[in-house]
């Protein structure tokens, strides 16, 4: 474990909540892959606080699952993701990341 506050995955950034759920390479290229700007233009230019509300209180269905849901679930795998890359030196690529959340929510039936 270090003391510094870099980030592990890249090295060359302060590693904060920004740079972990969104600027980070790492986790940009999670949010690319799973086209989040498709149906989200403004998801890399919230504040924080008004980017977890607008994507939790979401109604939008993503590859078949409720959006509100699986972006909780993606930031939880992103979270993991980082700590098996500290810990356990495991490395997913993002599509290896996405396929884990999205097999963690249950596809929603819309009536
Ligand atoms: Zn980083």
């Amino acid at each position: 474990m270090s003391d510094s506050d870099e980030c592990v995955q890249c090295s060359n950034q302060v590693e904060d909540v920004y740079h972990i759920f969104g600027f980070c390479p790492a986790a940009y290229k999670f949010w690319e892959e799973i086209n989040i700007m498709s149906n989200f233009p403004d998801f890399f230019f919230l504040n924080f606080y008004d980017w977890m509300l607008a994507h939790i209180k979401s109604d939008v269905m993503i590859k078949g699952r409720r959006w509100s849901l699986l972006f909780v679930i993606l930031l939880d795998n992103l979270w993991r993701n980082k700590n098996d890359v500290i810990f356990n030196n495991m490395h997913l690529s993002a599509k290896e990341i996405i396929l884990r959340a999205l097999n963690q929510v249950k596809i929603t039936s819309v009536n």
